[in-house]
């Protein structure tokens, strides 16, 4: 029988693992940290689950809630109203469609230029062509300047601070697009869903399945080398606490960031050259429990620059009963890792992250009854301009060796996203095993 290991126990690995036992195909897989989960990892804080990122997700997001409701989550699903707002020196731009056109921030000509650029993505039937412009370029060439600078730049700076200007304009579809039929982009009240008591629990049911149906999870197991003889994977070695192992494997699914891979594996030159131009943004994301509400919206970006990328507060989407009464605030920056903000300790960052909340909103520091953080090199792969030229496919040109996750998850990196991702990555390796 075939030996299929699978590299990582993120959302990607155990969704692809879990695929493949439904079809009668045991895996292994191994997960470096103490936990699975990788960026959608929880904290415990007082004996709850709280995400360590905000983690949301859409009515439209069909793998997504497949998966959920056939792991039976359907009840522990909950819906809230998501907004959004802008603050502006000259004011706040919030994004629903009567406080777009009455806002003061934004010129009438601005606010024509909103409108036109949302119905160009609403009417757009394939991004990919997106790819060939920056955000910038293809916001600018659709619209007027004003919109750019006033709304669309602050947006995209949030995310990728001085890559902005880089970033594609599929990426930017992928993030301004309607996620629902019901309503327009500048809408107040689409609808996020949230899983209450965190993904930890799409992470344990998925381990127990994948477990139950023959395949094993080795958690502090980090792969140190695949072995690749005459063009095919042959075994992988891994570190499992002070002990060194090798396993022979026939097929191994690689779901960690495209840099990491090519730390541990010899591939074809052709293929290295490829995928060493993706870039990676690292993460810095502070969980604040509260005693009040310090934002009025779940989103809130400024046009200024600030130390922190945005703000997400939680409770302003779902009721503070699912967190034991408590107001629950994400302070967060995608950024270089010769930022320095990354270099600085995790102490060092909530202080800094505290000390300009009680800036933006004073009186907010006596709020915080807790507070952590999570950060990992490998954020997200910043998907720029051309970014389809260098995505590598599922299957590599390295016999038996697949790749998958948020390197291909273009134009959102999100849970359903990658989940349909591993769902065809567990057909390419069911077909590869049958044929
Ligand atoms: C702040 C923030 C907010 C977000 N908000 C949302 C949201 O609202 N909705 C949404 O759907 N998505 C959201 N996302 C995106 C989502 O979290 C990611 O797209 C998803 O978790 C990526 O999953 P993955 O399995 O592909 O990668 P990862 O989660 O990175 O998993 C890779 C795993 O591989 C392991 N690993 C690495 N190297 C090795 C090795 N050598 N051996 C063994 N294991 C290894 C890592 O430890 C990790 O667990 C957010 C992300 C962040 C950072």
């Amino acid at each position: 029988m075939n030996r299929v290991v699978v590299i990582g126990g993120g959302i990607s690995g155990l969704s692809v693992a879990y695929f493949l036992a439904k079809r009668g195909i045991k895996t292994v897989v191994f997960e470096s940290e103490k936990e699975t989960g990788g960026l959608g990892r929880c904290h415990r804080v007082n004996g709850m689950s709280v995400d360590s990122g905000y983690h949301v997700f859409f009515k439209k997001d069909k793998h997504l809630l497949d998966l959920l409701n056939e792991l039976k989550f359907e009840k522990d699903i909950v819906w809230g109203n998501l907004d959004f707002q802008l603050i502006t020196e000259r004011g706040n731009v919030s994004f629903s469609p009567l406080k777009v056109i009455s806002s003061r921030s934004l010129s009438f000509s601005d606010k024509r230029g909103l409108a036109k650029i949302y119905l160009k993505m609403k009417n757009l039937k394939d991004w990919k062509f997106l790819d060939k412009f920056t955000a910038r370029e293809w916001v600018k060439g659709n619209s007027n300047n004003g919109v750019y600078e006033k709304v669309f730049e602050p947006i995209i700076k949030a995310k990728w601070g001085k890559d902005s200007d880089r970033s594609s304009a599929a990426w930017f579809y992928g993030r301004i697009k309607p996620r629902s039929g019901s309503r327009n982009i500048f809408g107040g009240k689409e609808r996020a869903g949230y899983l209450k008591g965190s993904f930890r629990k799409l992470f344990f049911a998925l381990e127990r399945e994948i477990t139950n149906m023959g395949g094993e999870v080795i958690t502090s197991a980090k792969i140190i080398k695949i072995s690749v003889k005459n063009n095919r994977v042959t075994s992988v070695k891994y570190r499992l606490g002070n002990g060194l192992m090798e396993i022979k494997a026939d097929l191994v699914i690689s779901t960690v960031p495209v840099q990491e891979l090519l730390k541990i594996a010899k591939l074809p030159d052709d293929f290295v050259k490829r995928i060493k131009k993706i870039r990676y943004k690292a993460v810095v994301c502070a969980t604040f429990g509260l005693k009040g509400s310090v934002t009025d919206s779940f989103r809130t970006i400024f046009s200024e620059k600030r130390f922190f990328g945005g703000l997400v507060e939680m409770t302003n989407l779902i009721d503070k009963k699912h967190f034991r009464n408590n107001h629950v605030l994400y302070v967060f920056n995608f950024l270089n890792t010769h930022e320095r903000l990354w270099k600085l300790k995790n102490e060092e960052i909530i202080e800094t992250y505290v000390d300009d909340l009680e800036k933006l909103y004073p009186g907010s520091k006596k709020h915080i009854l807790w507070s952590r953080l999570y950060r990992n090199r490998y954020g997200e792969p910043l998907y720029e301009k051309d970014y389809l030229r260098i995505m590598p496919d599922i299957k590599t040109p390295v016999k038996g060796l697949f790749v998958t996750g948020m390197v291909q998850s273009y134009p959102t990196s999100d849970f359903n996203n990658i989940i349909g991702l591993a769902s065809k990555t567990s057909d390419l390796v069911y077909k590869e095993i049958t044929c």
